[in-house]
């Protein structure tokens, strides 16, 4: 752990209210605290992982430790500097360092634009010729091809399109990859797919990531560390194999309950590398299991 370097990513007691519908005319405007007094630092090469049940907080979270909003209260500091105080041209430079993977690799993946186009969004300073290069380096290094570059997204299965994400986010070489829910819409086969790769992704870029999801399973993969979310507060944190062991908050041991029996990641993961991945869901393109 590098603790002479601020942390990549720092919440200090951060707070996100928003207003809610209101019931009635006569009634005061109700509101909801995704959340409440949320403090955690991230430190390179330690990937921390938020779990919750859905509702906690854990997106809001994750659009706030992105900037793509502003807390209603409290502070959020890339590499020891307050993001939402940031010019914004400096701030564009910052998020070079840190990029976002989203669930839903349907939704966010531009139908109408090439994967070149998609994958190279994030460089739009550089010339033409190295956003050529960075995008077959990018698409290469998450097990596509390059000649995909020319293809759109709909020709691809989703665990390629959640691929085709995480080349976005691997672009610029950021330090930290935000992940919110990255595998949760995927089959369960290539689920495992995909967090193999986030791991090899880890290892070879030292890239750090944040990871959320409401399985801890999938967490336990990827990440040292967890925090456990309820009602928009963390209930509880600490190593993930500790928390895994003895987990001592009611909501945790709730999520692990859950997911008992479940055939989810974590056995896929273990699976995918042995006979029985025959067994499982096959994935939209055979070329998945490359
Ligand atoms: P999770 O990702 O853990 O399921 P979210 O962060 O999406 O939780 O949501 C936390 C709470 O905040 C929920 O009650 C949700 O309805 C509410 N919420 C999230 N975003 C908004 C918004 N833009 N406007 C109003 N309420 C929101
Ligand atoms: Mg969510």
């Amino acid at each position: 752990m590098h603790r002479s370097e601020p942390p990549l990513l720092a919440l200090h007691e951060v707070t996100r209210r928003y207003k809610s519908p209101r019931e009635s005319l006569l009634a005061r405007a109700p509101h909801i605290d995704a959340l409440s007094g949320v403090s955690l630092a991230l430190y390179a090469g330690r990937s921390l992982g938020v779990v919750g049940e859905s509702g906690s907080g854990k997106s809001t979270l994750a659009r706030i430790a992105m900037a793509l909003e502003p807390p209603s209260t409290g502070r959020v500091e890339f590499l020891g500097r307050d993001v939402n105080a940031l010019p914004e041209r400096e701030l564009r430079e910052a998020r070079r360092d840190f990029q976002m993977v989203f669930q839903d690799p349907y939704g966010s993946l531009d139908p109408r634009m090439t994967v070149a186009r998609i994958v190279a969004e994030p460089l739009q300073q550089d010339s033409a010729g190295q956003r050529e290069r960075a995008v077959s380096e990018a698409l290469e290094a998450v097990g596509l091809r390059a000649s995909d570059a020319a293809k759109y997204p709909h020709e691809f299965s989703g665990g390629q399109r959640q691929r085709i994400a995480i080349a976005r986010a691997l672009i610029t070489r950021p330090r930290l990859i935000v992940a919110d829910e990255p595998v949760s819409a995927l089959d369960v086969s290539v689920q495992a797919q995909v967090l193999n790769l986030l791991i090899e992704l880890q290892q070879r870029y030292g890239v750090t990531y944040l990871l959320i999801s409401h399985d801890l399973a999938v967490v336990d993969h990827v990440c040292d560390e967890v925090v456990v979310m309820q009602h928009g507060r963390i209930v509880e944190r600490g190593e993930t194999a500790a928390i895994f062991r003895a987990p001592q908050h009611a909501c945790t041991r709730a999520l692990i309950a859950a997911h008992e029996g479940e055939p989810v990641a974590a056995s896929a993961t273990v699976a995918s590398r042995s006979d029985e991945r025959d067994e499982r869901d096959e994935p939209d393109d055979p070329e998945e299991l490359r």
